[in-house]
């Protein structure tokens, strides 16, 4: 817990409580806790919706001109949206994939592609929402543990917001990630060891040095940044929810804060009911699918591998959440191979124009297995979120694709080739014929 450096309460009077997902206990507003005092679980910020109803109507934000995740500030646990939003995060492209819904033999299809935030991830939600917490609270240094995405979130938008960014990260992160976190001018301490392990030092750094620690698996404001993706689809659909939403699982922060979205408008009456949640897992890190398919509430630990990094952790840090998430909403949880997530990236590049990283291609793989499995029916309306750009692990795009041999710089060469691929299509043999006549 934090003793106060600034003049202001933990969280704003629009936050009652901060309660505990296992025991209930109360951890307070006035005093910032991570996680519950008494028993160690994770927290969940509760909000008082009647006085929200009162001063906040739909039709203020309809004509809000913000764009930015900011336009919900009365649901976002902090005082005020920070007073330099010009690295704008949220208000991403809710994109309708018909090609792909087609192709598949779906009604209707969306795409949530939070590739669009201003680090090409989701996670600039959490970190946008934990950056402007950070400062409120009188912070000016701020540590995560990452694989990557939500190291280089936090580093830009603390650039951007004149903070100190301190990374842990596994020396094995995608490179494309690590030269991102550099480039931000944040502090990298690269860990020999895993994401559990970093996850376990940043915990510790933030406590003996007192920093704010920007873990989304333990710091409870941080799914409230995520959870504003959960707003950004049920306004952009016009409040009619979709049936399903599908969303890739790590640490099942994402899913969580999906669910905590949906939950909020639930409260305030702006939607009629909580979308199903689907969560996709690879199967080299499968811990949250596992427990639920099971029906336990305990999670077992493993030793994760797979081509996905963003989504890939031995021990799930907000795995409970995550579990309710699916339970609440009447979800499911899908496995795939790294194999098929590798597949996915390139047929959803190439159906829709959206290049997802292996983490966010996992989701469509994931489509897929409920696609054949008739878990999803051909009827239903679906979203599928992209959490992160493909950019960020061209080594594991690389995998799917072959580099063409050079071509002798002639036409003739070059009509050659393409002959030889068949891409010369319909076209060109119309004009050939016209030209012949
Ligand atoms: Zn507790």
């Amino acid at each position: 817990m934090f003793e106060l450096i600034s003049e202001l309460k933990a969280y704003p009077d629009h936050v009652v409580r901060a309660t505990c997902i296992a025991c209930g206990a109360d951890a307070g507003t006035s005093v910032f806790a991570y996680t519950c005092p008494e028993c160690g679980a994770n927290l969940d910020l509760e909000y008082d919706y009647d006085a929200i109803q009162a001063e906040w109507k739909i039709d203020d934000l309809m004509t809000n001109p913000d764009r930015s995740l900011w336009r919900y500030a009365p649901l976002l646990p902090v005082h005020s949206p920070p007073r330099n939003r010009s690295l704008e995060v949220g208000g991403t492209p809710l994109v309708y994939a018909n090609r792909l819904a087609e192709h598949l033999g779906f009604r209707e299809l969306w795409i949530k592609d939070d590739t669009r935030n201003p680090s090409a991830s989701l996670k600039d939600r959490a970190s946008a929402i934990g950056v402007q917490h950070a400062g409120e609270l009188g912070l000016s240094t701020i540590v995560a543990a990452s694989t990557g995405n939500a190291a280089a979130s936090l580093a830009a938008l603390s650039a951007n917001a004149e903070m100190n960014a301190i990374i842990f990260t596994p020396a094995s992160a995608p490179p494309a990630k690590l030269t991102q976190i550099l480039q931000y001018g944040a502090t990298l301490v690269a860990i020999d060891g895993n994401y559990d392990m970093a996850f376990d030092l940043a915990r510790e750094a933030a406590d003996h040095f007192g920093w704010y620690n920007r873990n989304t698996g333990m710091n409870p404001v941080l799914a409230e940044g995520k959870k504003t993706v959960a707003l950004e689809i049920a306004q952009q659909l016009k409040w009619d929810v979709p049936d399903f939403v599908i969303v890739p699982v790590g640490d099942g922060c994402i899913i969580s804060g999906v669910y905590k979205g949906f939950f909020d408008l639930l409260q305030l009456g702006w939607i009629e009911r909580m979308p199903r949640l689907v969560a996709v897992q690879a199967e080299g890190s499968p811990v949250i699918v596992n427990a639920f398919s099971a029906g336990k509430l305990v999670m077992e630990p493993v030793s994760a591998k797979s081509i996905a990094d963003s989504i890939t952790v031995n021990m799930p840090r907000d795995g409970q959440k995550a579990l309710r998430a699916l339970r609440e909403s009447a979800g499911c949880g899908v496995l795939v191979s790294d194999e098929s997530i590798l597949q996915a990236q390139h047929e959803l590049a190439s159906f829709t124009g959206i290049f997802a990283e292996p983490a966010a291609a996992a989701a469509y793989a994931g489509l897929k297995v409920c696609h054949a499995t008739g878990e999803i029916p051909r009827d239903a309306r679906i979203v599928m979120l992209i959490t992160g750009n493909g950019l960020k692990d061209i080594p594991a795009a690389q995998k799917q694709i072959s580099f063409p041999q050079p071509v002798e710089p002639k036409m003739a060469a070059v009509e050659r080739y393409l002959e030889q691929l068949g891409t010369l299509g319909q076209d060109h043999a119309t004009r050939r014929k016209n030209r012949m006549v």
